[in-house]
């Protein structure tokens, strides 16, 4: 199952000690916009909920712990989505029936909807009669990375808990310290070219998809100074399973090269730098914001096109963009 990460621990301490003053929520929505670590640390509440000792994130040795690590909590539901597309009303009426029941255990009972919004709009209604009828002793775990998708009824009887994210030492020093064999200069790229999200730096490290991404960026570090045209770079970036990830890249050094011309420092951005560096000294502030609402545009625009097409439209778009907006 998933883990928790030492900057969530503050956290779960929190609501641990809501639970001792007998106040946490009876439902929460838990927003994790970069879709890292929600399921861990929804996990590791769980455990300390149906834990007999209360242990943050469950002692491992008490009956209750022993039948959560086989999986077989019957206090605890984990509802995803069918097919890995919809969470149905089925699901929700057999939530609902769960619900009813006492807990086999005896503290309480934890339900969790993961994602909360891929329910379908039956699911949806149907779960509202479980939010305004709350089960005693049931606690409601609603995880998102998209709340806004969720009905306003269903988010207005929910408390929100934005998930703790690491400061940007932080994660990079995790990302560095669960890697110990790998280079940290390589890493430091990785999270880099991840948005400087640490769980998502360390899957793509471990998935030997960085090597693409170096090419890409270094084809549009050729292109922005000019050492490439935009036919040569548009055929380099054309990328067949992920159109989308030449503009995002592009997107993401844009914007902190927009950050970086108001507020100059000199966090070290890896294979970004060069490509910001540019962006930032030789653009106007104009060009920059264009040039972000450009990709932005682009990047929404690239899943619907087929191979040819994300070629021929990268060209356009490196044709159409100036620095001298
Ligand atoms: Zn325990």
């Amino acid at each position: 199952m998933s883990r928790l990460f030492s900057w969530q621990v503050p956290q779960l301490e929190q609501l641990r000690n809501h639970l001792f003053k007998q106040d946490l929520a009876h439902a929460y929505l838990i927003d994790d916009p970069a879709g890292e670590g929600s399921q861990g640390f929804v996990q590791a509440l769980a455990s300390t909920i149906l834990c007999e000792q209360t242990e943050l994130g469950g002692c491992s040795g008490c009956p209750s712990c022993q039948l959560q690590n086989a999986g077989s909590h019957s206090d605890l539901l984990w509802v995803t989505p069918e097919d890995s597309k919809q969470i149905k009303i089925e699901q929700i009426r057999s939530v609902i029936e769960w619900s009813h029941q006492t807990p086999q255990q005896g503290r309480a009972k934890v339900l969790v909807l993961d994602p909360a919004d891929r329910m379908n709009v039956y699911a949806t209604n149907s779960l509202l009669k479980l939010l305004e009828e709350p089960a005693p002793n049931t606690y409601l775990f609603l995880i998102s990375t998209s709340p806004a998708r969720l009905l306003p009824t269903i988010r207005s009887r929910c408390q929100r808990l934005n998930l703790s994210t690491p400061t940007d030492e932080e994660g990079l020093r995790w990302l560095i310290e669960t890697s110990p064999d790998a280079d940290p200069e390589l890493l430091e790229d990785v999270y880099a070219i991840t948005g400087r999200r640490p769980i998502s730096a360390q899957a793509l490290f471990d998935s030997e998809q960085m090597a693409p991404r170096f090419a890409m960026i270094s084809a549009l570090n050729e292109w922005i100074k000019g050492y490439s045209g935009p036919i040569e770079t548009a055929r380099r970036l054309a990328a067949k399973e992920t159109p989308s990830l030449p503009y995002d890249l592009l997107y993401r050094a844009t914007a902190i090269a927009q950050r970086q011309q108001f507020l100059p420092q000199s966090m070290n951005r890896g294979v970004f730098q060069e490509l910001i560096d540019e962006l930032a000294l030789n653009w106007s502030t104009k060009a920059l914001s264009r040039l972000a609402d450009e990709c932005g545009r682009a990047r929404s625009l690239s899943g619907a096109s087929n191979n040819l097409n994300a070629e021929l439209s990268l060209e356009h778009f490196l044709m159409t963009q100036s620095k001298a907006v």
